[in-house]
């Protein structure tokens, strides 16, 4: 199973956990192979898009057969390294960033909110969700080595200097809630979630393309 990753395009890439989380619960129930149809009917992506993402994952559909499910799951928890524990702080704990404290993103994929970071003196020295909140001052006496993934929850004002901060401590990903743009260097990876945008956009989409069911 020797695939390079860096030939698979970043739009299947990002198809890749909700794949993973698919086929996982398959596995627990047992089955051993899953067609295309099925997969497609289960994550809302075309057989066609599915055929072509396995392709480069180098699993081959067989006529009548489908997908080996214990191939496809061996390949997801290589790439997304789910052997290995990604740890992720969490900057800003209002009501977004509380809430994703609560969330327990450990029970479908192997990634754990280990610190959270906050100027507001109230919130400081307690917990959220098992989470504990330090003070942002202590960031770099906190996570001298950093931590690879950050999720940013602050006003967008505070985004770029916190960003700037995050990535001299060695963070090399992201998750970016607000609306502000950031600036990074090549090697720093950022997916934004513009929460507002994507509603608007469902409620754009469902005025203006109202029989079509997903972009
Ligand atoms: P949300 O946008 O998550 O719903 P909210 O409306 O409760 O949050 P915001 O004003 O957006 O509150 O602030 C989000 C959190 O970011 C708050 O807990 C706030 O204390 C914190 N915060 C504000 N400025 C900074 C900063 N410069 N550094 C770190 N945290 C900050």
């Amino acid at each position: 199973m020797n695939i390079d990753q860096s030939k698979i395009p970043q739009a299947t890439a990002k198809r890749l956990p909700l794949y993973y989380r698919f086929l996982k619960n398959l596995h627990s129930s047992g089955k051993q192979r899953v067609s295309s149809a099925e997969l497609s009917d289960a994550v809302k992506v075309d057989s066609a898009t599915i055929r072509r993402d396995f392709s480069y994952f180098g699993a081959l559909g067989k006529k009548g057969y489908g997908y080996n499910v214990n191939y496809l799951l061996s390949f997801f928890r290589k790439t997304l390294d789910q052997d290995e524990l990604t740890k992720v702080i969490l900057i800003g704990v209002g009501n977004l960033g509380t809430a994703f404290l609560h969330y327990n993103f450990s029970k479908n994929n192997n990634t754990e909110i280990f610190a959270a970071f906050d100027v507001a003196e109230d919130k400081i020295g307690t917990t959220v969700g098992e989470v504990p909140i330090l003070h942002l001052d202590k960031l770099e006496e906190h996570l001298p080595d950093g931590a690879p993934v950050a999720i940013l929850t602050v006003p967008a004002p505070a985004a770029q200097s916190i960003t700037d901060r995050l990535i001299a401590i060695g963070v090399k990903g992201i998750l970016n809630f607000t609306p502000a743009r950031l600036n990074v260097p090549d090697h720093i990876r950022i997916h934004h979630i513009d929460l507002a945008v994507e509603l608007q956009s469902l409620v754009y989409f469902l005025k203006h393309y109202p029989s079509e069911t997903s972009v």
